[in-house]
């Protein structure tokens, strides 16, 4: 079972946060190729043009999704980091804000994407992603998790905003 491979790191990395570490679920080789495999299925075959993974765990899925699908990659990534032109957005944290940034021609103005990240909480990064690629001009078919934290309504935010949203585990609380 997935669930079983992710390891939990009780108040990491400030207490009262329960860690969710996917780096078992990745060294594990069914249950990597399980999770890619559950990302990738909904989306075969429905010209998927990209796939957009955030820093830095949404690289290590994103890219076997995207092999997978016969797809591009596209990284969004932390401020800073991306060499060419870029198209940049704040978000809240829950301490403080941050900025990230997707290259300006990484995505064509109609080219359908998917987004993947490891999990979603609050949602916070997932929505500023979403805007990114939207600016750009991509139709979000779907944003992708292996985790969702249900009590935190981050996977329905993304939903109000029009997209649906895939998750493949759930873990309640924090
Ligand atoms: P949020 O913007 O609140 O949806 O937070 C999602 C981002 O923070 C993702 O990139 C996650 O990797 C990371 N994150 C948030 N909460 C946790 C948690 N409990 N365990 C592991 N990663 C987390």
């Amino acid at each position: 079972m997935l669930k079983n491979t992710i390891r939990t790191i009780p108040d990491y990395p400030k207490a009262g946060i329960q860690f969710r570490d996917i780096t078992t679920l990745l060294g594990n080789a069914e249950s990597f190729r399980a999770a890619v495999g559950q990302l990738a299925a909904p989306y075969a075959g429905i010209g998927i043009g990209k796939v957009a993974g955030i820093e830095a765990r949404g690289f290590i899925l994103g890219g076997a999704v995207a092999h997978q699908l016969q797809a591009g990659f596209v990284p969004i990534r932390k401020k800073g980091k991306l060499p060419h032109d870029t198209v940049r957005i704040g978000y809240s944290l829950e301490y403080g804000t941050d900025e990230m940034e997707i290259h300006r021609d990484a995505v064509a103005s109609g080219e359908k994407v998917i987004l993947i990240d490891d999990l979603i909480a609050t949602g916070g990064t997932a929505t500023a992603a979403l805007a990114l690629l939207r600016s750009l001009g991509a139709e979000v078919i779907a944003a992708c998790f292996v985790i969702d934290l249900p009590d935190l309504q981050g996977a329905k935010k993304i939903r109000d905003l029009g997209v649906p949203v895939l998750t493949l585990i759930t873990f309640d609380g924090h």
